[in-house]
């Protein structure tokens, strides 16, 4: 019997290859940007044609690539960047599998241009669903232009599965801005129908890249953090807790400088805002990690939008914990969301440039991806302004209540107001983490136990989380037919309605569902019984409970938001009162 079985000629393994390397224009665009970033172009122009289904085009000022190269480059696993298996441990380019060039151009029509630096002719190819047309000498400009002219042209099931063109260029707009973000320094243009849709000039910095994509909206609710640990660095910035958006769509991490999408990393962020959320709120990251090399997998997906870090949960943990850390160092403006009218330069964020422009030396080993081969381009040198942080309560007096709601106190440096309600929850909160994390939260006998009857959709749900709930100081028994009895509440909660209580807490349970994890269910558990028994607003307080609350308050870990997010403390400086009066 004959064989069944053959090799698939080459043309037709591109063209499979395709599949998963270009999903749609915007990874042709993604591939292209990165190949320009290996070669160190500094000035990079893409220009798009009926959303990249007529025209994708990738100029770059980069190396450019000799006669002889430039025909390789093209086919299969031809690459310039790695050589043995060994340097795939030590990957520091965009690229290393070598088969853009070759499935791109199995699925089109191609046509590069490229000039080495300094030679006196360049070249041109043209190849047409992965067969040479010509390869010639052309007097063409130094760097490489390469122009992908209708995609998919010899693969109609895929043309039919790109969506609108509105659809595809937002994620070329995407795919330009991620790669943008790694590098500030390196000026971008996108141009659409020969209409400039982007224009980003050489940047300082990450924070100034931020500000031309997304506008001065955005940047200006940023701060900036960094930290770190033996071979991660950690940097990037971060919404203040008191901005959050609707939804997810600026939280963007990048691992040693390639956008990557990790659930793992995600969760990370949303950790470390925890208790400073409001529901269904979302913060704003863009979180760069520099990792040796051999400790991160990018070979574990196609297109390279994900990795595999050797230590996962480390790594997890660590960006947690520095993320919340750049949360603290934000000091009092962390609850102040900023408006556009100077104040900004009033409050600055806080960095710790000196230690992280020092870690950053060991990761030079190549500078092409050289995102943090120069800290203080890629983060500014924001001032360590410390006349604008509260940190001691003894810098505050208080001066009034003002509706029997927020007290006025008097800073060093202008006043404050002081939501009562929201100060008080965050000191309670944070007393039942304390008692919590110290052993479990001290309970209070009520002399008179509270029955709850509950219905059957209920019972069992509250019935399985008892347990935990004991452990919370907060003990009730099932006597069954849906009848609890609320015996213990924790103490520091004393005064609070029990039953209500217990029907808040049971409308949390209900709304976590099984999905969220004991930490986060726990801190919100605290945050609704810390709401209780929480002065409220309407109660008069005198001078010396006003005092003690901001004392307590400025005990905390995260005094400047409520456990829902809210600010506690709203500040003025005497310039900006200076200001309202006319008299600066
Ligand atoms: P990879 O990037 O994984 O090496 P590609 O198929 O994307 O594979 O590119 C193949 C090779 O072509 C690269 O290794 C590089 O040497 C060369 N090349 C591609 N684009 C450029 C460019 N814009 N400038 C210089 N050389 C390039
Ligand atoms: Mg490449």
């Amino acid at each position: 019997m004959p064989s069944l079985i053959k090799i698939l000629p080459d043309l037709l393994v591109n063209k499979i290859a395709a599949g998963e390397v270009v999903e749609r224009p915007a990874s042709v665009v993604k591939e292209l940007i990165e190949n320009s970033l290996d070669a160190g172009a500094s000035d990079i122009s893409v220009d798009i044609e009926q959303a990249g289904k007529r025209l994708i085009r990738v100029t770059d000022n980069g190396s450019g690539m000799s006669k002889e190269d430039a025909r390789t480059a093209f086919l299969r696993h031809a690459t310039s960047k790695i050589t043995t298996e060994a340097d795939l441990e030590t990957i520091m380019t965009m690229g290393f599998r070598g088969e853009a060039l070759a499935s791109i151009a199995s699925v089109s029509q191609v046509r590069l241009q490229s000039c080495l630096q300094g030679a006196s002719s360049g070249v041109v190819v043209d190849i047409e669903g992965g067969s040479f047309r010509n390869v010639s000498d052309a007097a063409v400009p130094t760097g490489t232009s390469l122009e992908i002219a209708h995609l998919f042209y010899n693969t109609p099931a895929r043309l039919k599965f790109l969506k609108s063109p509105a659809t595809e260029f937002s994620h070329i707009i995407s795919s330009v801005s991620h790669l943008s973000l790694t590098h500030p320094e390196i000026r971008f243009r996108l141009t659409h129908n020969k209409k400039m849709v982007l224009d980003l000039p050489a940047a300082s910095n990450l924070k100034e890249r931020v500000f031309q994509i997304y506008g001065a909206e955005i940047a200006e609710n940023l701060i900036s953090f960094s930290g770190g640990r033996d071979s991660v660095v950690i940097a990037g910035l971060l919404s203040r807790p008191a901005y959050t958006r609707a939804d997810r769509t600026y939280q963007d991490f990048f691992v040693n400088g390639r956008y990557i999408k990790n659930t793992s990393l995600t969760h990370a962020l949303y950790s470390a805002y925890s208790d400073m959320l409001m529901r269904d709120r979302h913060p704003l990251g863009f979180i760069f990690l520099q990792i040796d090399p051999s400790l991160v997998d990018v070979n574990v997906h196609p297109a390279k939008s994900e990795v595999r870090f050797r230590n996962q949960s480390q790594i997890h943990d660590l960006v947690r914990d520095v993320v919340r850390e750049g949360l603290r160092g934000a000091g009092v403006s962390a609850s102040v969301p900023m408006r556009a009218d100077g104040v900004r330069e009033a409050i600055a964020d806080y960095v710790q440039n000196a230690e992280f422009g020092m870690r950053n030396a060991e990761f030079k080993s190549d500078t092409s991806s050289s995102l943090f081969s120069s800290s203080n381009r890629f983060l500014e040198a924001d001032l360590d302004n410390s006349e604008f942080r509260i940190s001691h309560s003894e810098l505050l007096f208080p001066l009034a209540q003002i509706h029997d709601s927020f007290i006025i106190a008097q800073s060093r440096e202008g006043m404050v107001f002081i939501d009562q309600h929201a100060a008080h929850e965050r000191v309670l909160f944070e007393k039942l983490q304390d008692q919590y994390g110290a052993g479990e939260v001290s309970g209070q006998h009520l002399l008179i136990p509270v029955q709850v009857e509950l219905g059957t959709a209920e019972r069992e749900h509250m019935a399985e989380h008892l347990p935990e709930l004991d452990r919370l100081g907060f003990a009730v028994e099932d006597y069954g037919n849906g009848a609890f009895m609320i015996k213990t509440v924790p103490s520091l909660l004393e005064g609070a309605d029990p039953k209500r209580l217990f029907l808040d807490i049971l409308d949390e349970l209900r709304s976590q569902g099984h999905s969220s994890s004991m930490d986060k269910l726990r801190d919100d558990l605290f945050s609704v019984m810390a709401c209780h028994p929480a002065i409220k607003v309407n109660r008069h307080l005198d001078r010396r409970e006003m005092e003690v609350l901001i004392a307590d308050l400025f005990k905390c870990r995260m005094p400047h938001t409520c456990p829902h997010g809210r600010p506690t403390i709203v500040r003025f400086s005497m310039d900006e009162i200076k200001k309202m009066f006319k008299r600066m």
